[in-house]
């Protein structure tokens, strides 16, 4: 093996090489100052592989390489029809590599293995072929204007695009970010998280399989305030698409205003789920229940506050927690069975336990949970908290791990206002069988999306993004082309003379 690839064996026995260099003109290259990030196994604490963590230099030398790569005719002249038939390929070769990338996501993040290969899978590849078809379907207008006046519009690229992902879902965080911006004909940096950096070094073996031709595609490694902050801070970068936390994004736009960059931000939540007691009771705790305890809680639109209507709200509490017991199992990775892995980091894993005891301390009433499960990894028990007022912070802050308050209403009306009683707006579901009442909340509701006698909806094919403090612009479906390609007006004069 090179020095930039190691032989790795995962805990369900499948084996591979692992690239740990900065894929960069599609080659695997150290990083220019010998600087590394560990991967850990959440679930052992045990470290997985080193991999290179890029500084501002090997970021500069990313962004020249993508600049080249979108001047160079094997892709600025590239039909899009051609276009879609190479990422349509990309699609396919991470099909036939479902297995291995869904170990190592598995392995890297702490989520289950059948989770990572029976949702995030799909999930990518399911993206990537979506937007390969709509690489020749992104066109202008003509416009009539006058008979001596000719008028149309071309669409086209923003340029070379800095993306940055976050760790819950590192393979379709990367596709959803990768599907438009190629689409639309642009090239890329894009950084993983530095929790999870693992399995986008594998795809990038996978760029250059397909085809693609050098520096269309680059994926650098490092830390966020040090890569991060180059990518976002490099004067020949056109454009910022950013998922993570709301503190960063802020962070992002404030450096991105130097040079005025275009931006789009996916960021956090606290999204509200609403239980009218006209509703079917048995699927509303199935569906609020998996709106927050899957994937650890570690979802931006997890629904981490119910509000439930007084008149049923003892029977829900009971069935919730029943659900917990039920459904929540604690695990590792590889365990069939295993409902809830560990969370992605000590950091996070203190996070959250820091949040229980605040929520305590506020005078919340931990209904079940509430405490580490196990004494290796970070695993945390499922934790419900009632008797839960508005000003707590348990109820106003991110928890970003499975930590749900559970409160009551007594009206459409409250219920309306404390759900948008929050500075962000992500998502929100609506439990009820009053068909009026489901659109009446889902129109009054400020968020970006609204899921209606379900939660966490979430298609390739249907734009998602927050509004408020949640995010800046769409991803997904047709929307998301918005962010990676740019109106140019054409004015032909006819003839006249001035
Ligand atoms: P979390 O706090 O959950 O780790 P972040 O929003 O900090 O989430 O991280 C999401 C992504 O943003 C990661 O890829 C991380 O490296 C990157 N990041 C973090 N800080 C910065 C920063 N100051 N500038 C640019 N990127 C950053």
């Amino acid at each position: 093996m090179s020095g930039l690839t190691v032989e790795l064996q995962a805990p369900n026995g499948r084996k591979w090489a692992q690239p740990t260099g900065l894929f960069i003109n599609n080659e695997f290259v150290p990083s220019s100052t010998g600087k590394t990030i560990e991967s850990i196994d959440p679930a052992t604490e045990q470290t997985i592989a080193s991999v290179h963590a890029a500084s501002a230099s090997d970021i500069d030398a990313a962004v020249k390489a993508a600049r080249a790569a979108l001047k160079h005719p094997s892709w600025k002249q590239l039909p899009g029809t051609d276009r879609g038939i190479l990422m349509a390929k990309f699609a396919d070769l991470i099909e036939q590599n479902k297995e291995t990338l869904a170990t190592i996501d598995a392995w890297d993040n702490g989520k289950p293995y059948s989770v990572a290969l029976t949702e995030d899978l799909p999930e990518t590849i399911n993206t990537i072929r979506y937007y390969s078809g709509w690489c020749d379907k992104i066109h202008g207008q003509t416009i009539p204007t006058s008979p001596q006046k000719f008028a149309y519009t071309l669409r086209q690229p923003i340029g070379v695009v800095g993306q940055i992902i976050p760790w819950n879902y590192p393979l379709a965080m990367a596709a959803w970010k990768l599907g438009p911006v190629l689409a639309c004909g642009n090239t890329v940096v894009l950084k993983s998280a530095e929790q999870t950096p693992l399995s986008i070094l594998k795809l990038g073996e996978l760029v250059k399989e397909a085809g693609f031709p050098p520096g269309v595609i680059n994926f650098v490694n490092g830390e966020g305030r040090e890569a991060g902050a180059a990518l976002v801070q490099h004067a020949d970068v056109d454009k910022v698409a950013f998922t993570g936390s709301t503190g960063t994004a802020r962070e992002i736009m404030k450096m991105a205003a130097t040079t005025l960059k275009n931006i789009t931000l996916e960021t956090g939540g606290k999204s509200p789920l609403l239980v009218f007691d006209d509703c079917d009771l048995e699927q509303a705790v199935r569906w609020s229940h998996m709106g927050i305890m899957s994937n650890q809680g570690q979802i931006c639109t997890a629904t981490s506050r119910i509000l439930v209507q007084k008149t049923i709200y003892e029977r829900f509490i009971e069935a919730f927690k029943q659900q917990v017991k039920d459904v929540s199992k604690v695990g590792d990775q590889w365990d069939e069975a295993t409902y809830q892995g560990p969370q992605v980091t000590k950091a996070q894993y203190d996070r959250i336990l820091s949040y229980i005891e605040t929520g305590r301390s506020e005078g919340a009433t931990v209904l079940c949970g509430g405490q580490k499960h196990g004494d290796k990894g970070f695993f945390i028990q499922p934790t419900v908290f009632t008797d839960v007022k508005d000003s707590m912070r348990i109820y106003q802050e991110e928890i970003f791990g499975p930590v749900v308050t559970i409160s009551t209403f007594e009206t459409e009306d409250e219920a309306v206002e404390r759900a948008n009683n929050t500075t962000y707006g992500l998502g929100a579901s609506v439990f009820t069988k009053d068909l009026e009442r489901a659109h009446r909340v889902a129109s009054e509701i400020e968020s970006g999306m609204v899921w209606v006698n379900s939660s966490q909806d979430c298609d390739y094919r249907i734009p998602f993004g927050g509004v408020k403090q949640s995010g800046i612009g769409r991803e997904l479906g047709e929307a998301g082309l918005e962010a990676y390609s740019q109106t140019k007006a054409v004015h032909v004069n006819m003839g006249t003379k001035l």
